[in-house]
């Protein structure tokens, strides 16, 4: 099961920012305002694993990779997000883990449930 959160962009909307779940961002993290980048849960992009979809991906891996890509970019060495998209979450003595977007048949997401050996937080 997985639920999903609204993502708190109030400010960036009233700012200007367009959105309508979350803020758009194009391929190189940029919101439609000059100079304001945006990643992790609030960005709503492109994705090429969901088939050109715009998306929000609510992961760990995804906050983590834009954030890496988009403080590249601002340093110059500007390349478009293709961070592939996986998942990770324990419950109790089962670990679920998954790869790709969970688009219906259409996607690309394979899912994988085992028990894991070490504890680990999260
Ligand atoms: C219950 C739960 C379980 C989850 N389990 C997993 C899991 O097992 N595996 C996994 O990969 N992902 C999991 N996630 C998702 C994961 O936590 C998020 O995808 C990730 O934290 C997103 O990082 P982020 O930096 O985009 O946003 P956040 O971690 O939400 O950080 C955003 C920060 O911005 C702050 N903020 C908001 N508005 C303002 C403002 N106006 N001014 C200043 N600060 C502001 C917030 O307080 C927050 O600290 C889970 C999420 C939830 C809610």
């Amino acid at each position: 099961m997985g639920i999903g959160i609204v993502p708190a962009v109030c400010p960036l909307v009233v700012a200007g920012a367009s959105g309508a779940n979350g803020v758009d961002v194009h391929e190189l993290y940029r919101t439609s305002l000059p100079d304001i980048y945006a990643i992790g849960d609030c960005a709503a992009f492109a994705c090429d694993y969901a088939r050109g979809t715009v998306v929000r991906v609510e992961s760990v891996q995804n906050a983590n990779d834009m954030a890496t890509w988009v403080a590249k970019a601002i340093r110059g060495d500007e390349k478009p997000y293709k961070a592939f998209s996986w998942f990770w979450s324990n419950h109790y003595d089962l670990k679920l883990q998954t790869a790709g977007i969970n688009m219906g048949n259409g996607g690309t997401e394979r899912c994988i449930l085992g028990r894991f050996c070490v504890p680990q937080p999260y």
